[in-house]
């Protein structure tokens, strides 16, 4: 991967950025992904915040080599605080991390947020936090997608103001992947499954205490909500 060429990954985050957009990219190790934007013409303006010396330093190089250091500002920051007022910032992205740590950077500089309209997350694992922190915040989700690479799943949610309903199966799988119903969608819920099923077998073989039961109790309806939809 390279800025020229992106991982299917980052190339599908990229593919949900607006022409036009002034770009924040959250823990942008290697600045590939506003590198690329820039280079495609996608963006003329961007912010590549992060928040450990030596992937920061990597995206500075990276931007100084590509000739955009007056397009794009690298700064050492945490999270959100990486954006200033006058960057008039739209958009966020923040790729490769898990779910919760993406909420809480998010959370730490509400301020960051009130001139964002669109939030494009590719959380590694444990999406449901980011779709129920959208729905408490008032985002609805435009657009999903889930997409094998290396082995690996990786799900994007692409997120704009406004109100949603999210039933327990859609916050944990997405409405629109249940809708699209992939094959890397049904894999990765197939596998989740028979994961939570070698569990149970092994509570059933424990002795059964309240706290095993309420276990094997969440697990089973885990089961069934996911079974529901696949
Ligand atoms: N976004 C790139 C991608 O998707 O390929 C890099 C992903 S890398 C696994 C995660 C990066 O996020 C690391 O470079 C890490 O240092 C950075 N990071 C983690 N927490 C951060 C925070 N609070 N603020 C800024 N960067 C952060």
């Amino acid at each position: 991967m390279n800025a020229q060429k992106l991982s299917k990954r980052l190339a599908k985050v990229a593919s949900f950025v607006p022409t036009g957009a002034v770009v924040a990219d959250i823990g942008s190790d290697h600045a590939y992904l506003p590198c690329y934007l820039v280079q495609k013409g996608i963006i003329s303006q961007a912010v590549a915040g992060e928040v450990v010396k030596g992937p920061y330093e990597s995206a500075r190089r990276q931007v100084r080599a590509e000739g955009l250091a007056n397009q794009i500002q690298v700064r050492l920051a945490d999270g959100l605080a990486a954006v200033e007022q006058g960057d008039h910032v739209d958009t966020i992205t923040i790729a490769g991390m898990g779910g919760p740590l993406i909420v809480s950077i998010l959370e730490k500089h509400p301020e960051v947020l009130r001139s964002v309209t669109r939030l494009i997350l590719q959380p590694n694992i444990h999406a449901k936090v980011i779709r129920q922190w959208a729905l408490a915040q008032g985002w609805a989700i435009l657009d999903e997608v889930i997409l094998e690479e290396d082995d690996k799943i990786y799900e994007i949610l692409v997120l704009q103001r406004g109100a949603m309903f999210l039933t327990d199966a859609e916050i944990l799988l997405g409405s629109h992947l249940i809708a699209q119903r992939s094959a890397a969608f049904v894999q990765k819920w197939t596998k989740e499954i028979e994961n939570w099923q070698r569990i149970l077998q092994d509570l059933n073989k424990a002795e059964a205490t309240p706290d095993i039961q309420a276990k094997r109790e969440e697990l089973q309806q885990l089961i069934q909500l996911v079974e529901g939809a696949l």
